[in-house]
């Protein structure tokens, strides 16, 4: 882009958003990169950030945007994992979280509506005082905002019983590529099979259709009770087994997650720090099913004794031992950490880790297990381990976090990461599954994109075009995008 160009540009989101804008390089730099594995040589500072605060602030700086054909780049946390929110084409960034406001609480409805900015956790830290909670939470849920949740189609910790976003989102607000206002979805209804369900093409979007302003959330009662179990059994796929089987007696799972033995130690940092030793597990143990179950004490504790009751068949053992099982649920759940500092919390400190995030049938996780073990080692890198996230409410909805530790400080390290990265992702497509689950396709998977999705990636280019005609909208994220302005 010429530098008079540029300068024209800026000013002119200068003069009509003044102190919304900043401009300084050091200022821009810091949103040059999410957590995703990427050495100080791949950082893409935008030219300019804006801090709106309302929707009519973010049609100002798209409608000069789409004026120029300058790239938008909308972010929450910068807690993506796969460089969604990184401006690899610099422009505008619009930095959302400044708009992080809780516009209406329904009690009766049971429904809140927010600005896309808010976190996860700003938003339950409201509804508690209605004794409601948004069961959408992401470990990251303190810095992760409601509008990437959205945008990036990401994982609950309780998608065993309240699925995914998709299931709480009733209605959102969106800015479309050209600055057009829109709201999409159905109101307070549940469901509507009234038009064309817009509103979902929102999920996964990752900021390539338009930029999300506002949504309307479905919300639920607080559970009186909350009780974390933890299960070891001889391999992953007999994890799901005992799953499916415990499915099927009735009992209601609030939330369930598979770990491999590697990952369990990086979750019980906290438990080594204290005595000093690795928790006990036998050798023959290779897998954790940890479940929660929520709801009225008695029923909770019924459950659970069902469960063990049910495990036995399966050769599965209880950790009794409540310091690892509360270790790891804190590690998960309770978790905070402080966005932009590029470090892991307490529990997670020894290396950073990149994740691959493919989806698969339930039945081949063991097989898909073991081809996960082959490519890290076939790129030599450190495996950390497997979890795997249910994220189908009351069925076995797989949605797998593959990751391995990645030195971010060396190049050669960080390209190898992404060999793996894209030879994973395609391979669950081999196993008759998805590339990705809850990071998007960035610009990591675009290659892939048409080996997932066929012909229908075309369609896909086309829905594009109409939200965002200019293609000015995150360019280089989904798909590959002739960009002739800005750097590479
Ligand atoms: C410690 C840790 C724990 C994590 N735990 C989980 C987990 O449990 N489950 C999980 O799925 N992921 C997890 N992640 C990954 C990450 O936190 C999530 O993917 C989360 O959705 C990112 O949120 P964010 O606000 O930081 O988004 P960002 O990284 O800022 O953005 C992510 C994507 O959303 C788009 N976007 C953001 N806001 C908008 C908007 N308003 N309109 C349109 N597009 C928008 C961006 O352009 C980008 O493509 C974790 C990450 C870390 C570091």
């Amino acid at each position: 882009m010429e530098k008079l160009h540029k300068q024209e540009y800026i000013e002119e989101l200068v003069a009509k958003l003044s102190n919304k804008v900043l401009t300084e390089e050091f200022e821009c730099y810091v949103y040059g990169m999410d957590w995703s594995p990427r050495t100080v040589e791949e950082i893409y500072p935008p030219d300019v950030v804006i801090c709106p605060k309302t929707t009519e602030d973010i049609v100002i700086a798209v409608k000069i945007a789409y004026k120029y054909g300058i790239p938008v780049t909308v972010g929450g946390g910068l807690t993506g994992m796969a460089g969604g929110a990184v401006p690899v084409y610099g422009g505008i960034y619009i930095d959302s979280t400044t708009m992080n406001g809780l516009i209406e609480i329904d009690v009766k409805n049971q429904t809140v509506r927010v600005q896309a900015g808010i976190t996860l956790q700003e938003i339950n830290d409201t509804l508690k005082k209605y004794d409601l909670w948004l069961p959408h939470l992401t470990e990251s849920k303190w810095s992760c905002t409601i509008g990437a949740s959205i945008a990036c189609d990401n994982d609950s910790t309780f998608g065993m019983r309240y699925g995914k976003i998709l299931n709480c989102l009733l209605s959102a607000q969106v800015v479309t590529g050209t600055g057009d206002v829109l709201e999409l979805g159905h109101r307070k209804a549940h469901f509507t099979s009234s038009g064309y369900k817009l509103k979902d093409l929102l999920v996964g979007s990752e900021g390539t259709l338009c930029v999300i302003t506002q949504a309307t959330l479905k919300v639920e009662p607080i559970p009186d009770v909350r009780l974390v179990e933890m299960l070891l059994l001889p391999s992953m796929q007999s994890a799901v087994d005992l799953l499916s089987s415990l499915l099927k007696s009735g009992l209601s799972i609030e939330a369930a997650h598979i770990n491999c033995k590697k990952r369990l130690r990086f979750y019980t940092h906290a438990y080594r720090n204290k005595y000093g030793k690795e928790p006990d597990v036998p050798d023959w143990a290779q897998a954790l099913l940890a479940v929660t179950f929520a709801g009225d004490k008695e029923v909770v504790y019924f459950q659970r004794e069902y469960m063990l009751k049910k495990s036995n068949k399966f050769n599965a053992q209880a950790i009794e031992e409540r310091e690892i099982v509360e270790g790891w649920w804190t590690s998960k759940h309770t978790l905070r950490f402080e966005p932009f500092r590029q470090k892991w919390p307490d529990s997670q400190r020894e290396k950073k880790f990149g994740a691959a995030d493919p989806g698969i049938p339930p039945g081949r996780l063991e097989e898909f297990y073991l081809k996960f073990i082959d490519t890290a080692e076939k790129y030599d890198l450190d495996i950390l381990g497997m979890n795997v996230y249910l994220e189908h409410p009351n069925s076995l909805g797989l949605s797998l976090s593959c990751a391995v530790f990645v030195d971010y400080r060396v190049q050669e390290e960080v390209n190898r990461f992404r060999k793996y990265f894209k030879e994973l992702t395609k391979t669950a497509v081999e196993f008759e599954g998805t590339m990705s689950t809850y990071m998007g396709d960035t610009n990591l998977k675009v290659q892939n994109l048409e080996y997932e999705h066929g012909k229908s990636t075309e369609y896909m280019k086309k829905i594009k075009q109409i939200f965002d005609p200019k293609s000015i909208m995150n360019p280089g994220k989904k798909f590959t995008t002739k960009i002739e302005y800005g750097r590479r």
